[in-house]
């Protein structure tokens, strides 16, 4: 058997998480919109159901690991200047779509979306409902920084119809926040949490994070137990994504120590013994869910998909996403938009589209895209049903992908079936190695493009 120590030294490596196929850093400057316009009137020649992202991108401070696209400001008028031009940009958009297009899932993520002050949360459910009609049984999740909520921010959230929140808590230890620049004492977590159950905001999610510095398996376990005590239905544990190249204030980071890759892969197999001894199944990289949740439940019948908010129960939805940075998967298209505040103004108040970079897949990238999803979700290839699906012979059209495969069959992270193959338990914990070997870019780019490290 091959030692872990040596699969942890071997297998640390950098590579995409695969939200989307290709990855993001490989989408391409937009030359000319006219493509992404004729995407959207090709896909709105029918009603679909939707998925809509909403980004606020406000923080009012600086959480020093942070990997996401913000702006850090305490100026009123900010917010408000800003929904000003997300509503006119989901105006312009609604225009294209077809009118029987319906909202199955609805997602306000960040920067901090309760940022907005209750009243602002109120009128951007209004507008979107007036814009977008929901389907009876839609779901809308709102990611949450306690710190700053109050009982009226919730109030308007279940008001505009939000049933799932996502509670940003990464680490419950002061040591640890305070090494982060996030002081948040377990009170305010748990105030919130009755909020939002009072308020009939019963789906609950935490997000946490593990590779911080000062982080150990133990300490990591005495947040897992203490974050337990507010029964979520999910848990999000992330991986941190140490990219200071990129996020210039992780520099800050490296003032304290942080655990090396043995110690977070030691983590990463105690919050699996931990979750699944206590009623939650294992979705897969970072998620896990309570046995009865929807995410379990798509996970065993083999519907679970993955888009960029992680795992997802809904297949058969575009993503629009509005706001600056955010980005849509329409269809064989991805568009991103301006990720610099002024330029998102200054584009929607010019009447302009907000997108600066796409990608439009080739035969060869919906193949693998495809491929790439139901290994990360399904936790198996079938090669034969691949090969009748897209009318080809899979086992030559990934040809590539066989020598790093039999090297992890070696190393027990695989195993070949009469069809294709599974991965094993321990290969669970190196998924994103394994979808690597189908991504026909990662060779070439793995030295160019700076992922975060798989463990
Ligand atoms: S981690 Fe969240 S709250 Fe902190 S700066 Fe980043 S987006 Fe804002």
């Amino acid at each position: 058997m091959v030692s872990r120590h040596h699969l942890v030294s071997k297998y640390s490596r950098q590579a995409p998480r695969y939200t989307s196929y290709p990855p993001a850093p490989h989408f391409r400057e937009m030359e000319d919109p006219k493509r992404a316009m004729q995407l959207i009137d090709d896909r709105n020649e029918v009603p679909r159901p939707l998925s809509l992202y909403i980004h606020i991108p406000f923080c009012a401070s600086l959480c020093w690991y942070c990997g996401c696209t913000k702006v850090i400001t305490r100026r009123e008028g900010d917010s408000a200047a800003y929904l000003k031009r997300l509503f006119a940009e989901m105006k312009g958009m609604k225009a294209r779509m077809n009118s029987g297009n319906r909202v199955a899932q609805l997602h306000f993520g960040g920067g901090t979306p309760t940022f907005l002050t209750p009243d602002e949360l109120r009128e951007t459910g209004r507008i979107i409902r007036d814009l977008f009609p929901f389907e009876e049984e839609m779901e809308f999740a709102v990611e949450i920084d306690p710190r700053r909520l109050t009982e009226d921010h919730v109030r308007a959230l279940a008001e505009i119809g939000c049933n799932r929140a996502s509670i940003g808590i990464q680490d419950v230890r002061e040591d640890v926040q305070r090494t982060i620049n996030r002081i948040q004492p377990m009170e305010i977590n748990e105030q919130v949490v009755r909020w939002l159950r009072e308020a009939g905001i019963r789906r609950i999610n935490v997000d946490l994070i593990y590779g911080l510095p000062l982080q150990t398996r133990s300490s990591f376990e005495e947040t897992l137990e203490a974050v337990k005590t507010l029964d979520p239905d999910r848990f999000a544990i992330f991986h941190y994504a140490h990219v200071p190249w990129m996020m210039p204030s992780q520099k800050l980071l490296d003032r304290q120590p942080m655990p090396d890759a043995h110690e977070k892969f030691a983590m990463l197999e105690m919050m699996i013994a931990n979750l699944t001894g206590s009623g939650y199944s294992y979705i897969g990289m970072d998620h896990f869910a309570r046995t009865e949740d929807d995410l379990s439940k798509a996970r065993r019948n083999g519907t679970l998909q993955r888009n960029f908010q992680g795992y997802s129960t809904r297949a058969d939805t575009d993503i629009y996403g509005f706001g600056m940075s955010s980005i849509s998967q329409i269809g064989d298209g991805y568009l991103q938009s301006v990720k610099d505040l002024d330029e998102y103004h200054r584009r929607i108040d010019n009447g302009q589209h907000p997108w600066h970079r796409n990608y439009f897949l080739t035969e060869d990238d919906r193949i693998r895209r495809h491929t790439i999803m139901r290994l990360m979700c399904d936790l198996e290839l079938d090669f034969d049903a691949i090969g009748r699906q897209w009318n080809i012979d899979a086992r030559s059209w990934f040809g590539d992908a066989v020598a790093p495969l039999e090297n992890m069959a070696g190393d027990g992270l695989i195993e070949w079936t009469p069809g294709g193959l599974r991965v094993t338990d321990t290969g669970r914990m190196f998924l994103r190695n394994i979808a690597s070997a189908f991504d026909a870019y990662y060779a070439d780019t793995e030295k160019k493009v700076r992922y975060s490290r798989t463990v």
